[in-house]
């Protein structure tokens, strides 16, 4: 059961609100939950049991989680402890735990909080206690999404980082593997961008890079749109370099998505404090339909070499990697 807007209710709109599973097997105490968990704001999903709550968890992207200690089959404390398991093992999204129960010792509590819950209700509880507990819990997940967002991008250029790029392209060659397709890599680089600092200093330089990014992320969103690959991911590999991972793309498609990057740089000068500057892009790409089984480290290496070659033939071009021959 899953309620997506209260807008039918002429309450607040929930574009943007956090959703909250909870999990109560008690139908009343379930009702006015859910009632009045909705009124505050935010996106609701019930579940009736354990593990319901559990299949729930693992596909529906909650945010907090209102779990009741006594339930059938899984109760409230396994299923935390296996909600926490889940987010070590899988990297999941961090989900606020606040168990729900009639025990009131203080063995219950440190027990119900040594699974891995963030908080603990005693029934019968006020609903303003749990309102503002619940204010406490998203105010973490916040925090949380805040800290992820900081370990994932490029301070400067706003698109991802050298680690978090790497790991969505182990990601992406172990789902193609089973899914029976090919990912593409193409390492960018900015042709001489050593004598744009040194001719207008590393500010220029910088609103160039940012410039430059900014573009190949709008390129690669275009195909995004039109739907032909989709899922294309772009980050800052260091100094000069962009790293672009792109799923599902043979041979023939990371060179014409290459092609594109490249003329949606080179067509328009950018626009700099020093002028209209010429700016270009030198390409090496690789598709793992030519190096099976290839690992990320191998197929940007083979990106990289190619990308040499590409500055080496005149630069403002791309190189397809695709001879295992050339790259020995
Ligand atoms: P090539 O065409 O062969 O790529 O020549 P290049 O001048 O671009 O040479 P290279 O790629 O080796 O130079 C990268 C330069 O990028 C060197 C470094 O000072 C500069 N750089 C690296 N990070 C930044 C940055 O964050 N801001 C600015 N402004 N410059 C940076
Ligand atoms: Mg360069």
């Amino acid at each position: 059961m899953e309620y997506k807007t209260s807008q039918e209710n002429g309450l607040k709109k929930k574009h943007n609100a956090m959703k909250v599973l909870i999990a109560e097997d008690d139908l009343i105490s379930c009702k006015a939950l859910e009632k009045s968990i909705k009124e505050w704001g935010y996106k609701v999903v019930v579940a009736r049991d354990g593990e319901e709550a559990w299949q729930i968890a693992k596909k529906d992207k909650i945010h907090l989680a209102i779990l009741d200690w006594m339930m059938p089959g899984m109760n409230g404390v396994e299923l935390s402890r296996k909600i926490r398991q889940e987010y070590q093992d899988k990297k999941s999204k961090y989900v606020y735990i606040i168990l729900l129960t009639g025990r009131d010792k203080q063995d219950d509590i440190i027990q119900g909080l040594s699974t891995g819950a963030d908080d603990y209700m005693t029934k019968p509880f006020s609903f303003q206690e749990l309102k503002v507990r619940l204010q406490n819990g998203e105010r973490i997940i916040k925090l949380e999404e805040e800290r992820i967002k900081l370990a994932s991008y490029d301070s400067l250029t706003k698109i991802w980082n050298h680690n978090k790029i790497l790991e969505f392209l182990g990601e992406e060659l172990e789902r193609g593997k089973r899914d029976n397709q090919s990912t593409g890599v193409i390492m960018a680089d900015i042709d001489y961008f050593k004598q744009i600092n040194d001719s207008y200093g590393h500010l220029v330089g910088d609103s160039v890079l940012i410039e430059v990014a900014s573009r190949l992320e709008k390129t690669l969103r275009t195909y995004d749109k039109i739907g032909r690959y989709g899922g294309d991911k772009i980050g800052r590999y260091g100094g000069d370099e962009m790293l672009v991972v792109i799923p599902n793309c043979n041979e023939v498609n990371v060179k014409q998505i290459g092609e594109r990057l490249c003329l949606s740089v080179s067509q328009d000068e950018v626009y700099t404090e020093a002028g209209d500057l010429k700016v270009t892009i030198s390409l090496g790409c690789a598709s793992s339909e030519t190096y099976l089984n290839a690992s990320g480290k191998y197929l940007v290496q083979v990106s990289d070499k190619a990308l040499y070659l590409a500055k080496k033939e005149g630069r403002n071009r791309i190189v397809l990697a695709n001879s295992p021959k050339q790259n020995e």
